[in-house]
């Protein structure tokens, strides 16, 4: 009964409210969903975006390669200058950091286990 009474005032107040229709929605909801992240980004969000569809990584967001560390395949190092610090974990389970500068150049090694590393140019997108 009490639902009742609260239903019909309500039909009532939005029936007599000069704002009760409520224009059509002109965007996401017309098109038939939500927008994806694709369709909502801009700005820098949508260079990596963009950037990231092609496969490149502007901001070094991914997890590095893979490389030998030898002198055929050094750690490849991206800078946007020529010099750069580099902090090599020697083995696996070491808890100290061996840290050095790489500068451009031909490939310099690491002075406690001798992987190679090399300086690699890199330009940022904006
Ligand atoms: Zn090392």
């Amino acid at each position: 009964m009490a639902s009742r009474l609260l239903l019909r005032t309500a039909f009532r107040a939005a029936t007599s409210c000069r704002f009760a229709r409520a224009p059509a929605l002109s965007r996401c909801m017309a098109a038939g969903g939500i927008p994806t992240d694709e369709e909502q980004a801009t700005g820098l969000e949508k260079v990596i975006m963009n950037a990231m569809k092609e496969g490149a990584d502007p901001y070094n967001m991914m997890k590095p390669k893979n490389y030998a560390g030898s002198k055929a395949d050094p750690h490849l190092v991206p800078s946007i200058t020529n010099k750069r610090i580099v902090g090599c974990v020697c083995e696996e389970d070491n808890t100290a950091v061996v840290w050095f500068w790489l500068h451009e150049g031909e490939a310099q090694r690491c002075p406690s286990c001798g992987s190679h590393y090399k300086l690699v140019p890199h330009e940022l997108p904006h």
